[in-house]
């Protein structure tokens, strides 16, 4: 009985000796015992009373069995909601209520802060040693299981968006969704059962579970799987990787080490980078390093991923590349396709495009036209060469004095300037001009800025309306996880700043 996800990923490990996961401390965990692992787990899955199409809630440590855990989901015909373990108990409480689990896995140090908000669902609990109520399940439970026959367009996961503005919503993502997505990346960046990932990300995130996982899952190869981005262990395990994916801090934060050079980079085929802009200058100062290009690529929780930059070819530094094989994206602007080098909303379509939000038809409709394009939020442009640039969110585009104004090329001048390591620019409340562009500056290490002197030096490079009419120095731009700005956060700190 076909399980379109499991089969194409999970099934094969069963005849599989050689290892899978490689663990911080160096032990393996071959294929076959991984596969025995998603057994018991779906076994004591199905023992909990998870059935087909319901929601399996995960607030759980990165480890073998976590990841267990999302396979054995899939192989109960169930649907996986891994949830960021940053969130709190009323966070919480808002996704269990929208999504309706029948179990809830939490760490064991939680259980009782959460026991509340878990009060309409099954609570058990798990940890990044495979201790806990789940864990003892999954030890007795027996290392074998039919999967529950599933169809393309069946529920696999339901991942809700980061929601930096409003209520967070669940991306309904189907098998065929997944399993095109890991396919396309497999084939686009060349993955080989020799392949051996250095695995640092989070997997309650589509980076970390979908495109890291399911493409090294898709092609047989191994991960190195690290409960985070920590250097030391970093910098000890990438001698015996082939491929990293990360977001662009990890790259900086090699980069900040003086132990990471060329030598040590010399043997890896492929350095990826997503889920957040990656400087230009990170781009260039890494290839300056190591002599690795890296190659960054671009998507969303709604979509997987939508384009990359080529394997081979030009990697072309601040651009996100091309759609990816079978994904269709355009550009538009009042309803028609902009000429390339304008700026407008960014849409996709293809395999990879979720099927709604859970529970959510009207901000479905919003955002995902009937024809099957979707609206992702996002502004670009597109250069002569087809290459995309990612221009910013709709929701940061400054309007000031009537002008439209992307953060993103302030940002780039910004950078350029004496002494600016990065900056972030956002649009504040403005007496005159509604909003006022506003600049956060980082300096660089051991360096002193003076705001007035780097708005100086924008007088001749930026149209006078482009300018920020006031700077304030950081010494970082406060991020989340995934390496993503938060400009949320920066234009509440400073929302009162041009008040009267
Ligand atoms: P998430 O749904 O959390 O994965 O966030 C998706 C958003 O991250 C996208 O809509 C983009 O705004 C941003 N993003 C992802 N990859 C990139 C990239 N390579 N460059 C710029 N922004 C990116």
């Amino acid at each position: 009985m076909p399980n379109p996800l499991y089969d194409a990923l999970f099934a094969p490990l069963s005849l599989r000796d050689s290892r899978l996961l490689i663990l911080p401390d160096g032990s393996e965990i071959s294929g076959a015992a991984f596969h025995a692992m998603i057994a018991r787990a779906a076994n004591a899955l199905r023992a909990a009373g998870v059935k087909p199409g319901d929601r399996v809630a995960a607030q759980i440590a990165k480890s073998p069995e976590a990841l267990a855990v999302y396979a054995a989901t899939v192989a109960t015909g169930a649907v996986f909601l891994p949830l960021n373990t940053a969130y709190t108990a009323p966070e919480v409480a808002y996704f269990l209520d929208n999504a309706t689990p029948s179990l809830f896995l939490c760490e064991p140090a939680k259980a009782a802060s959460l026991a509340e908000v878990a009060r309409n669902t099954v609570l058990k609990t798990l940890d990044s040693k495979g201790g806990g109520s789940f864990g003892a399940d999954l030890a007795a439970a027996a290392p074998d299981f039919a999967p529950e026959p599933r169809g393309p367009a069946d529920l696999a996961a339901i991942l809700y968006t980061s929601g930096t503005t409003g209520r967070s919503k669940g991306a309904m993502l189907t098998h065929a969704n997944l399993l095109s997505n890991a396919e396309t990346l497999a084939d686009l960046w060349r993955f080989t059962p020799a392949d051996v990932l250095l695995h640092a990300l989070p997997i309650f995130h589509t980076h970390g579970l979908f495109v890291a996982c399911n493409t090294v899952l898709k092609t047989g190869g191994s991960m190195i799987f690290l409960p985070g981005f920590e250097i030391e262990t970093v910098l000890r395990m990438l001698p015996r990787a082939t491929a990293m994916m990360g977001v662009p801090t990890f790259y900086t934060r090699l980069l900040d080490d003086a132990r990471f050079d060329r030598a040590l980079a010399a043997h890896m085929r492929v350095f990826i980078s997503g889920s957040a802009p990656l400087l230009a200058e990170t781009h260039r100062a890494f290839e300056d390093r190591t002599g690795h290009r890296i190659l960054e690529r671009y998507g969303m929780t709604e979509t997987n991923m939508n384009t990359s930059n080529p394997y081979d070819g030009e990697r072309r530094a601040g651009t996100v590349g091309f759609p990816l094989p079978g994904v269709q994206l355009r550009i538009m602007a009042d309803g028609v396709e902009v000429a390339p080098g304008a700026v407008g909303g960014i849409e996709v379509r293809g395999p990879n495009v979720f099927a709604g939000y859970w529970q959510m038809p009207e901000k479905t409709a919003e955002e995902l036209r009937p024809d099957g394009w979707f609206i992702t939020g996002d502004l670009g442009q597109r250069d002569a060469d087809g290459y995309v640039q990612i221009v910013g969110r709709a929701k940061d585009l400054v309007i000031s004095g009537g002008f439209n104004i992307y953060p993103i090329e302030v940002e780039m001048v910004l950078d350029e300037q004496p002494g600016v390591l990065e900056s972030a620019v956002i649009g504040l409340p403005h007496p005159d001009f509604g909003e006022a562009v506003f600049a956060v500056l980082v300096p660089r290490k051991g360096e002193t800025l003076d705001p007035a002197q780097v708005l100086d030096g924008l007088r001749d490079r930026l149209a006078r309306f482009k300018q920020p009419k006031a700077a304030v120095i950081l010494p970082e731009l406060p991020r989340n996880t995934m390496g993503k700005v938060q400009k949320a956060a920066l234009r509440k700190t400073y929302e009162g700043w041009f008040k009267p």
